[in-house]
């Protein structure tokens, strides 16, 4: 069965309904599942077909198994809660021809290359193939957009040369020479972010970034330094059909073009050799100093808070930035 085949079985409701609550083993780092227990027999996945999220926030996965194809929903009890308990509902088997083949005859696991899948997903075109890691990526953001896919392959060069993922984040830093769609895909894949103070952007208008582990003291330290050095995301014809787009003068055939030339961009960045895209090298690097914990005061002209650190001091009151800006 070919995802055409299998979509179309899915449409004639021609499945098995389960609905029962199953064991997950769940890769992180893929941020896929690898297999689950369903009524004593284990099911190890093959291949993640497709990845979709429904109008309820739930994510599902249509997944290609030892034992056919199922379909596994993670369901948060409550979406609204960023702590609410999750859980795996497998809820349906698609009707093969073949009887359901024992896990024990399964063929073993492709190593660890990132697995395809095709997506549903809004941002995304219906036709695009795209690398199950960074669906969750587009979730995320929003959207698949060529700044993110480099993002995107910059943390596999982190993740692969530093072995950082968001396990480990907090050994790490994160410097990046540029404010685009690329500091998300980073932020998500590494799990250092700005909030956490293990993520830097100075913006230079540069795809540059720099990934280090912390170290006890301030003094300069080596890490791996990524830059982009194929024009890969420059689409200079896109500026004006962007703004006939933004302005709603676009012709269908101008917005057919222009996701065209998004999905190829996207298309060559995720398929190009690591070395037609980055330059990799070993550079000395001293961290910016971060405060990790703020004391806090009200501003004495305002009244709204402020950290002590950030605020000015003036005639024993202190005053936070834009007061004190104000008052001069
Ligand atoms: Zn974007
Ligand atoms: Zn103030």
């Amino acid at each position: 069965m070919n995802l055409r085949e299998i979509l179309s079985k899915i449409e004639k409701e021609e499945i098995i309904v389960i609905w029962e609550e199953v064991a997950v083993q769940f890769d992180n780092l893929q941020q896929t599942p690898l297999g689950f227990q369903w009524r004593g027999e284990h099911y190890e996945v093959l291949e993640p077909l497709l990845v979709f999220k429904s109008s309820g926030g739930y994510l599902h996965y249509l997944l290609l198994t030892s034992g056919g194809v199922f379909c596994l929903t993670l369901v948060r009890d409550r979406g609204d809660l960023p702590l609410s308990e999750s859980r795996w509902v497998l809820r349906y088997r698609v009707k093969d021809d073949a009887p359901p083949k024992k896990s024990n005859e399964s063929v073993p696991l492709l190593g660890g290359s990132p697995k395809a899948a095709f997506s549903l997903l809004q941002g995304i075109s219906k036709s695009m193939l795209v690398p199950l890691p960074l669906l969750n990526v587009v979730y995320y953001h929003g959207h698949l957009c060529p700044e993110l896919a480099i993002g995107y392959r910059a943390g596999l060069v982190a993740q692969q040369e530093l072995g950082l993922s968001r396990e480990n984040a907090y050994n790490f830093f994160v410097l990046a020479e540029n404010m685009t769609s690329a500091i998300d895909a980073l932020q998500f894949m590494t799990g250092c972010t700005i909030g956490n103070q293990n993520f830097f952007v100075y913006d230079l208008g540069k795809h540059v970034y720099y990934f280090g582990r912390f170290s006890s003291t301030f003094d300069a330290q080596e890490v791996l330094r990524v830059a982009l050095i194929n024009p890969v995301i420059d689409l200079k014809y896109k500026g004006e059909v962007e703004k006939k787009i933004v302005a709603g003068r676009a012709s269908a055939t101008e917005l057919k073009e222009y996701q065209k030339a998004i999905d190829d961009a996207v298309q060559e960045i995720l398929s190009l050799p690591e070395e037609d895209l980055f330059s990799k090298s070993k550079v000395s690097l001293r961290l910016p100093q971060v405060t990790s914990r703020h004391n806090y005061t009200k501003c004495s002209c305002c009244g709204e808070v402020v950290a002590v650190e950030k605020s000015i001091m003036g005639e024993n009151k202190f005053l936070c930035q834009v007061c004190a800006a104000k008052t001069i």
